[in-house]
């Protein structure tokens, strides 16, 4: 059980929700980060007393001083100020919960400093999975994961043997465009992909949502999570998202996690885990929820999650250009310079320039990510 924790990215989706989970558990913060929102972080900061924060740029860091001044609280910004906060002393557990792969840098410092991890940010392991894991191995750290199909699979594995298993069903909502065709999809706007049917999340998340890219990542992120070859992740679209993520054993016997579609469940196990604590979240009552039902994924007209696949089967820095291509086509749909569709276009085509690296370090992964989004960038 987490006492204390680091959190990077307070002001985003997850961030506001594992402070609500700290508040609830009685965990104290030892430092919060944010991007750019100021306000919001200087209230968490007055309420949680961290011993620190950091936010992105000098100019905003100058004006929190000014606002925090008297209580103690030290401010950094920038890449440095990530890594202050992702290895400060009295934290055991860092929640990673920034968006993109700004967070692999500091969830690298923070498992170099002997911190659990509490996992949010997928782009981490996607990016870097087989130097975030051997790290972790080598600082004898946990790694929890927060996203929910993950957290589903951890508890649908616990107490089985790994060699038993005959292959992990990652659940999909499927998003707000389930059952289009990809001609539908060519004029969808900015507002439509962003209304998601279940959840709601930041906004880059949302678009991964809607082109599958997300489960796409998910798998990627399940590979280095449990160890499973790519042949034995599958994918399944279930539209009510109660069923979290399923686990199949050789003898046919399948294990599910259930709950209502509420974050704030795997981000409190992730900081109680191997125990449970109480909370007044809502329940579910499975007579609301009379008809669950099950679908194959598109793939045809949501190419990105055979991207994924494909990535991931390359292996070596095809899953750091696949990221960062989509993290900047994704910005650019966001700001109305590309289509929905131009999406797994612009992924594709940047996948197919590169050259496998098959043994890359740290900063070959970089490299590769600042590269992916120059070509697209260059493309529009
Ligand atoms: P969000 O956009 O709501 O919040 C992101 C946070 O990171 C904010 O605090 C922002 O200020 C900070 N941030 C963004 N870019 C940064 C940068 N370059 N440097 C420093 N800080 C930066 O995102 P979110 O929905 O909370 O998602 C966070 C991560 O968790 C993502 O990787 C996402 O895939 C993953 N995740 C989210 C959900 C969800 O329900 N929201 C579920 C599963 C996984
Ligand atoms: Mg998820």
């Amino acid at each position: 059980m987490a006492n204390n924790i680091a959190v990077l990215g307070s002001t985003g989706s997850i961030g506001i929700q594992t402070l609500e989970v700290a508040r609830n558990l009685g965990i104290s913060i030892s430092a919060l980060t944010a991007g750019s929102n100021i306000d919001l972080l200087e209230s968490q900061a007055r309420e949680f007393e961290p011993s620190l924060v950091s936010i992105g740029e000098e100019g905003l860091a100058l004006e929190l001083k000014k606002r925090l001044s008297g209580l103690g609280i030290d401010v950094y910004y920038g890449l440095e100020g990530l890594k202050v906060a992702a290895s400060v002393s009295q934290a055991d557990t860092v929640v990673t919960s920034i968006v993109g792969i700004a967070g692999l840098v500091p969830t690298i410092e923070a498992i170099r400093h002997g911190k659990n991890i509490a996992l949010a940010n997928k782009e981490t392991l996607v990016t870097a999975g087989e130097i975030v894991m051997a790290e972790a191995d080598a600082h004898n750290v946990s790694i929890f994961p927060v996203d929910s199909e993950h957290s589903a699979i951890y508890q649908c594995l616990a107490a089985n043997r790994k060699q038993d298993v005959e292959r992990l069903i990652i659940t999909a909502s499927g998003g707000p465009f389930r059952g289009k065709r990809r001609e539908e999809l060519e004029n969808v706007t900015v507002e439509q992909a962003l209304k998601h049917p279940n959840w709601s999340m930041g906004s880059k998340i949302t678009i991964d949502s809607a082109t599958l890219m997300n489960k796409g990542l998910e798998v990627i992120e399940a590979h280095w999570l449990f160890g499973f070859a790519p042949e034995k992740i599958s994918v399944l679209v279930h539209p009510q998202s109660i069923i979290h993520s399923m686990v199949e054993y050789v003898d046919g016997s399948v294990m599910a996690q259930l709950g209502p579609p509420d974050m704030r469940l795997p981000i409190q196990l992730a900081l109680t885990w191997p125990h449970r604590a109480g909370n007044d979240f809502s329940r579910m009552n499975l007579l609301e929820h009379r008809n669950l039902t099950f679908e194959e994924p598109d793939m045809d007209t949501f190419s990105c999650l055979g991207l994924a696949f494909e990535a991931l089967k390359l292996g070596g820095t095809m899953p750091a250009v696949m990221n960062g291509a989509n993290e900047a086509a994704v910005e650019l749909f966001l700001n109305r310079k590309i289509g929905f569709c131009d999406i797994p276009r612009l992924i594709e085509r940047t996948m197919q320039t590169h050259i496998v690296n098959t043994m890359p370090h740290l900063d070959d992964i970089i490299e590769v990510d600042k590269w992916a989004r120059k070509m697209v960038g260059g493309s529009v």
